[in-house]
């Protein structure tokens, strides 16, 4: 449990491209072991899976509580929607509780009161297994390994069909690149090989998850310096993102989280406001002030003391 969740959401990674961590992951947080779908009882059992529908968020909170140790409570009652193909942004200044609310969803953690809803079905009625089929998690570590463009990005779907690692390339906007690149999608990249910009790493790592087709994307924005150009890319590219699945955004940057469907301010571990950009602007002194810190870049403004980790 006192693995740092950018640990986590590696491992989630390296899950979601089928390199079996998953049972060391299990191990090395101790979960519970969960029943398998045979083992839950037949009125517990996951029913067929409904056709989404806009009616049914890709993912709703309700009144989420949860603490790492019981005595010291992180979330006191999240709750928000992330509607099926909508970009929703996470805010609140460090501590406030944004990585627990990625890692409940992830399901590393189970709420303590509340509940997580996959396409309105209660977390707590599916297998881990089940919600993580559908979510795909990008964190800030850009996971760019040795091999070739091609192989990085077809590594959890390696049969992946041409047209579909053409369709995700120009999602993310990586067409430069592969124009760039000796060789294109077969040149090698990471260690050793061609070196790419923080920011192209991690549509990198955006294509890859895409490519799965995942209902659900977790992304933990970059918060290093990015580039204007890459800037610019990453905000269109989450803006096209939004039209294939649901996109929910650890936000740290104003550029990004203008362009979100809507915008969840947590504060304490509360849901303190959610609205658009210029909704909060006028109603959130919170809001107000990351605003004009920028998202609490780490390093340009000092965070309120959060209690520790
Ligand atoms: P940041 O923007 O700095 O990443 P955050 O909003 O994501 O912050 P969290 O990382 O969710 O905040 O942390 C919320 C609180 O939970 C903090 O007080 C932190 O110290 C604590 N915390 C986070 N991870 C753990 C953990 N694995 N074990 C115990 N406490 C933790």
């Amino acid at each position: 449990l006192v693995l740092p969740l950018s640990s986590v959401f590696r491992a989630v990674g390296l899950v979601q491209r089928g390199m079996g961590a998953y049972q060391r992951v299990e191990e090395a947080l101790r979960l519970p072991v969960e029943p398998t779908t045979a083992q839950i009882p037949a009125d517990h059992a996951p029913a067929p899976r409904p056709p989404a529908t806009r009616e049914r968020p890709a993912l709703a909170l309700h009144d989420v509580h949860f603490g790492y140790d019981p005595r010291r409570p992180v979330l006191r009652g999240v709750s928000f929607t992330v509607p099926q193909r909508r970009h929703v942004a996470l805010v609140g200044r460090s501590g406030a509780g944004k990585s627990t609310v990625f890692a409940l969803v992830a399901r590393f953690y189970e709420p303590d009161a509340g509940t997580v809803l996959f396409d309105g079905r209660p977390a707590a009625e599916l297998t881990r297994d089940a919600c993580r089929r559908g979510i795909a998690v990008v964190d800030q570590n850009t996971h760019v390994v040795h091999g070739t463009l091609r192989d990085n990005i077809t590594y959890a779907v390696p049969d992946a069909p041409e047209a579909e690692i053409r369709r995700v390339v120009e999602l993310v906007r990586l067409e430069e690149v592969v124009d760039r690149l000796p060789g294109g999608l077969a040149a090698v990249i990471g260690e050793r090989g061609s070196t790419l910009s923080g920011g192209e790493r991690q549509r990198v790592a955006l294509a890859r998850a895409l490519l799965a087709r995942p209902a659900l994307l977790l992304l933990d924005e970059p918060t290093s310096h990015l580039d204007a150009i890459n800037e610019a890319a990453l905000t269109t590219v989450m803006k096209d993102v939004a039209q294939e699945c649901a996109l929910l955004v650890i936000a740290h940057r104003l550029s990004t989280v203008q362009h979100a469907d809507h915008i969840v301010v947590l504060q304490d571990g509360r849901t303190a406001a959610v609205g658009r950009h210029e909704e909060l602007l006028t109603g959130s002194a919170l809001y107000r002030e990351l605003a004009a810190s920028q998202m609490l870049r780490p390093g340009e403004l000092r965070p309120p003391p959060a209690g520790g980790r």
